[in-house]
């Protein structure tokens, strides 16, 4: 399990969540991707090897004034490292993306389930399933429903971040197994799946408990 990292505030969101992404880069990884809310749209760059290749090809110019962001370094366990199996993951329309640290265990179950409901995958990870099932469920419900109704559908250890192009304000984290932590800001807020990504920003965190999710604003949270 590697390293995840979502901001949301009032700085450059890229700038910050790449910078925090190097502080877990001692754990070890194949591969790392970002996306950013960008104008109103999804907008996402993943690299297989280091964080530096990642900034190597992402467009800075573009996207350094973007607020929100979802970060994350994988190390592989369903689907060879590459650029498509990299973190995030987005879903069929680019609404929603994903990052995922742990492993889903009836994720051919679910992909099965999704492909027959015209899903179309891009990747060989079990991450993958989460997005759709997310997706699929907002269709009836508002997007905390949807990712709670997916998380009961899911097996296995997850902590995750959801980025929505709908809401440009608010991210969704959740936890079950894999460690997941909110840094509180001044009119900022951090997770990530680590203390130590988080530390230069704030000193007031919070650890999320097994089976929490959070919704994040900028300047308010609710687990
Ligand atoms: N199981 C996921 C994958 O293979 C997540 C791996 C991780 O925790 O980095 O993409």
């Amino acid at each position: 399990m590697c390293g995840i990292v979502g901001y949301i505030g009032y700085k450059s969101a890229p700038e910050v969540a790449i910078k925090s992404l190097k502080r877990l880069e001692y754990r070890g990884y194949d591969s790392s991707g970002i996306t950013v809310n960008c104008n109103g749209d999804l907008f996402t760059q993943k690299k297989i090897g280091k964080i530096s290749a990642l900034e190597s090809v992402l467009d800075y110019e573009k996207i350094k004034n973007c607020k929100i962001a979802i970060a994350h370094t994988r190390w592989a366990t369903h689907g060879e490292p590459a650029d498509r199996n990299a973190h995030p993951h987005t879903d069929c329309n680019n609404d929603l993306a994903l990052v995922h640290n742990g492993i889903i265990e009836n994720y051919k179950d679910i992909k099965e389930v999704l492909i027959n409901h015209g899903h179309v995958f891009k990747s060989e990870t079990d991450t993958e399933v989460i997005v759709h099932l997310i997706e699929h469920h907002c269709k009836d419900m508002s997007l905390m429903d949807a990712v709670f109704k997916s998380l009961n559908s899911v097996e296995g250890a997850y902590a995750i971040v959801v980025i929505s192009k709908k809401h440009p304000d608010m991210l969704i984290a959740a936890r079950k197994g894999s460690p997941m932590i909110l840094g509180i800001g001044e009119g900022e807020m951090m997770i990530a799946s680590d203390v130590s990504a988080i530390i230069e920003h704030t000193k007031d965190v919070i650890y999320l408990g097994e089976g929490e999710v959070v919704e994040v604003r900028k300047e308010s949270y609710k687990i």
